[in-house]
């Protein structure tokens, strides 16, 4: 377009055939719209609009010298997902966690108004480039032999704008060309193409989930270890070498193939053949204990640890925007660490809630357009087969997810129960939508939709927590939405504090002197509670002390504390448990003597 605009000509209008008023009242206006133009020196000629570039392909013949980039979750995921794709037979790297200097980067070249998290991931991508560049890598060379994957989405929120966001930045710091593949929210990577050089298939799900779930469970252990713990760093030590394990087992797993003569006989039986395998994969899953095999040994490291669980923390659940509640760096301020240094245990959320999540909403949307599924609107009264056949295919669809649910949520309480227990279970999503729903519909999709609200007045009432920490981009709308319905609940709850925090590149001193305002309440509240208890229980935590060293196994990292109602806290609960466990030896001592 030219940029004078005297130089500008506008096109011609076309002659319209006037049949109606319509036509006229048309006409007229383009002809205002034309006038219009010209004063203004517009050009209406023909746009040409942005196409979707061509993407360079990662095929199969490539992998032997591709290396594939991932990042964006804790260290422990993605240290699990290396060794996982390791294991598929890939070359893998993660991108080192986000810092300030990456969100200068993503500034720098990304678009104006994106939220926190965009700016964090995409500058993180293009520093790692930059970096392998600094290395003595040519940018040729990066273009040629990395990849880089991510999750994506469409949808209400700036997450579908990410893929996007990728391509601008790297296209404006030189990196023109450089593969980016989504797996979507929904429909997933294109694999039409047959010799795709990453290859969507059973396998490589399986694998990512038991990484991503292994991943969660060992992350909520560490943090409900480390506050307590008798020696300082024995947990992360105990951690580092128990994720060196997994990343060996995950490395080194066999997927399930069919075999030899019964193999190639199972394979060969017509109908079923082509499942079998595929049958094999999945009860693989099911029933296999290598990886709750792994699970246990990785308990036994854990239990080595010796922790004091009689000093009083105030334990701060943390919820929030997806990524900024997940991230372990600058992209939150390093909360968690600061956090604990403040004297506080975290509760964190896994990404399994995420998926949850994912499969409820599928469910609900499955639910809501029951009826009309294909159609525009519900067939007529008198079309029984067309309402008959929606109503089946919605049934058969609900019921697929629904067993998605079920297993995945099996699977979770397999892996945990290798734990002992010590992991907290998925959050129920029929409860938090129960929950959340009056403040926040439900339908409302993007970011994390109602489940902000839902787990504020979830772990506040269940007595979960003493205090919500909200970690919100700065620029997030589904998260500024939530703040809103937040308002009112913290007025109808009224004993629960709740703290939102807007995280992004700078203010973090502000963000921090914030948390240790609401945290003082919360410390304050964790000791009351403590007192109470001791009140109740007649004990001294000199009492409880004393016991907990004659009782060793009680020091144990890995031993399970059960959790009484109307307690929240780890050491007031761990006075209520022991208070049981010296009734219980006076009994058996009476017993004992009247035996006698
Ligand atoms: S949820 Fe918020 S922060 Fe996350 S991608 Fe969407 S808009 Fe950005």
């Amino acid at each position: 377009m030219s940029t004078d605009p005297s130089q500008r000509v506008s096109a011609p209008l076309p002659l319209v055939q006037i049949t109606s008023k319509e036509d006229l009242i048309r006409q007229k206006l383009e002809e205002e719209r034309a006038r219009l133009a010209r004063e203004m020196g517009i050009d209406l000629r023909p746009r040409k609009h942005f196409a979707r570039p061509v993407e360079n392909l990662f095929t199969k013949d490539q992998r032997d010298h591709t290396t594939i980039l991932f990042g964006g979750l804790t260290w422990k995921h993605e240290y699990l997902i290396h060794g996982a794709l390791e294991g598929l037979g890939y070359k893998c790297e993660a991108i080192p966690t986000p810092d300030v200097q990456a969100f200068q980067l993503g500034k720098e070249y990304g678009n104006n108004g994106q939220c926190n998290p965009t700016y964090f991931t995409v500058g993180n991508l293009v520093q790692h480039l930059q970096t392998l560049e600094s290395k003595g890598l040519s940018r040729q060379e990066i273009i040629d032999n990395y990849i880089f994957i991510t999750a994506g989405a469409c949808g209400p929120c700036r997450f579908g704008m990410y893929e996007a966001e990728y391509r601008l930045a790297l296209r404006n710091s030189g990196f023109d060309g450089f593969r980016v593949q989504l797996f979507q929210q929904s429909g997933g990577l294109d694999q039409s193409e047959a010799e795709a050089g990453l290859e969507m298939n059973v396998d490589f799900f399986l694998a990512i989930l038991n990484a991503m779930n292994m991943g969660d469970l060992l992350n909520d252990v560490g943090f409900q270890i480390r506050p307590f713990e008798m020696e300082l760093g024995e947990t992360d030590q105990a951690l580092g070498e128990c994720m060196d394990y997994l990343h060996e087992i995950f490395k080194t797993r066999r997927t399930f193939t069919l075999e030899g003569k019964i193999g190639n006989f199972l394979k060969n039986l017509p109908k079923v053949g082509g499942s079998t395998e595929y049958i094999g994969k999945f009860l693989d899953q099911l029933f296999g204990t290598s990886y709750t095999g792994a699970l246990e040994s990785v308990g036994e490291r854990l239990s080595q640890v010796k922790v004091d669980r009689t000093r009083v923390k105030p334990i701060v659940k943390i919820t929030g925007e997806f990524w900024a509640q997940t991230t372990e760096g600058d992209g939150n301020f390093n909360m968690f660490k600061f956090l604990e240094r403040e004297g506080a245990q975290v509760l964190v959320e896994p990404v399994g809630t995420w998926t949850m999540y994912m499969i409820h909403q599928a469910k609900q949307g499955q639910r809501d357009r029951k009826g009309v599924s294909g159609e525009e609107s519900q067939p007529q009264a008198w079309r029984i087969d067309k309402r008959i056949k929606n109503e089946i295919n919605v049934r058969k669809a609900n019921a697929q997810l629904s067993l998605a649910e079920a297993i995945f949520k099996r699977e979770w309480n397999r892996l945990r129960e290798a734990l002992n227990n010590i992991p907290h279970g998925l959050t129920d999503q029929y409860e938090l939508q129960r929950l959340g729903h009056p403040f926040y519909n439900s339908r409302a999709g993007g970011g994390e939709g109602h489940l902000e609200v839902a787990k504020n007045i979830y772990y506040s009432n269940k007595d979960l927590c003493h205090m919500v920490l909200s970690l919100k981009p700065f620029g997030c709308m589904p998260s500024t939405q939530s703040d809103g319905a937040q308002s009112a609940v913290v007025n109808q709850y009224k004993d629960m504090i709740y703290l939102p925090i807007e995280t992004s590149g700078e203010g973090e001193i502000n963000a921090h002197s914030r948390v240790q305002m609401a945290l003082g309440e919360a410390k304050v509240k964790a000791k009351q509670e403590m007192a109470r208890v001791l009140e109740e229980t007649g004990l001294t935590i000199e009492h409880v002390r004393e016991y907990a060293e004659e009782h060793p196994e009680l020091q144990a990292a890995l031993y399970s504390v059960p959790h009484h109602k109307g307690t929240i806290g780890s050491a007031a609960n761990f006075v209520r448990h022991v208070a049981d466990l010296m009734k219980k030896d006076r009994r058996e001592k009476v017993s004992g003597v009247a035996a006698d």
